[in-house]
């Protein structure tokens, strides 16, 4: 009984914890997509923190996940979900599964997901996470999502959460015309790059600089998905 009351506390903590992130790190910073705001209300992301930091889990910034990778900063996960533009019923490919967080976000946002991440331990841990609160609507992988992930293109955005240190061209063809490549591109020095497949080619933006994590791999002819399951 006791336990049962402490963990509905920590439910209605974590949830006001929500809120005030909503409020102070993504409304207060610009963000506005409506689809983004409910999904961000409704993702616990104490759950995808290690449970060393989950007091930290909603604070401003990333937090280690193991394997020397991080949870992104929950304005940066907003800012890309936001650029990528999606509806639901929409088809994105996550490159860099990582905890899983991004993953439920776009869940949440209606869309059908595709997630490649290289790193097995982490993208065991994220699938046994994301089944274990019910997400459903994923197809997972492990291997390298430079070459992405030719058997399910094209997609309506893919959204990759790890730098690559030039644009991996096989994204840019497994877009649908009109669809969207969030990516952050450099080596030290990134920029997050809002990049728009037209009829004629490319329409590249700069968003604003970032600090991730550095993609790993990077021939593009061992990727495409097939990976080891
Ligand atoms: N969106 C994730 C971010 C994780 S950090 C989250 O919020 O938890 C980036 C992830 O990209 C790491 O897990 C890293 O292992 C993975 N990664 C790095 N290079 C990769 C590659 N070439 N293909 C797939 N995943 C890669």
């Amino acid at each position: 009984m006791a336990a049962d009351n402490k963990m509905r506390s920590d439910t209605a903590s974590f949830s006001r914890k929500r809120w005030e992130m909503v409020e102070h790190q993504l409304i207060e910073r610009g963000i506005r997509s409506r689809n983004v705001i409910d999904a961000f209300l409704k993702v616990p992301r104490h759950e995808f923190v290690s449970p060393d930091t989950i007091d930290s889990a909603y604070y401003d910034g990333p937090l280690p996940i193991g394997c020397e990778q991080t949870i992104s900063q929950p304005y940066i996960v907003a800012l890309m979900a936001e650029l990528a533009n999606l509806k639901s019923g929409e088809k994105v490919l996550e490159v860099g599964t990582g905890s899983g967080y991004q993953t439920a976000i776009l869940v949440e946002m209606g869309c059908r997901v595709y997630t490649i991440e290289i790193i097995e331990e982490l993208a065991r841990k994220a699938r046994e996470k994301l089944e274990s609160l019910g997400y459903e609507n994923i197809t997972y992988e492990i291997g390298d999502g430079h070459a992405g992930w030719e058997e399910h293109a094209p997609f309506d955005a893919i959204i990759v959460t790890a730098a690559p240190d030039h644009i991996p061209t096989k994204l840019i063809e497994q877009l649908k015309v009109h669809g969207k490549l969030v990516i952050p591109v450099g080596e030290l020095d990134q920029e997050l790059l809002l990049i728009t497949k037209t009829e004629k080619g490319v329409d590249i933006k700069n968003v604003t600089p970032v600090r991730f994590v550095s993609m790993k791999g990077g021939d593009e002819m061992s990727g495409s998905g097939k990976g080891t399951k």
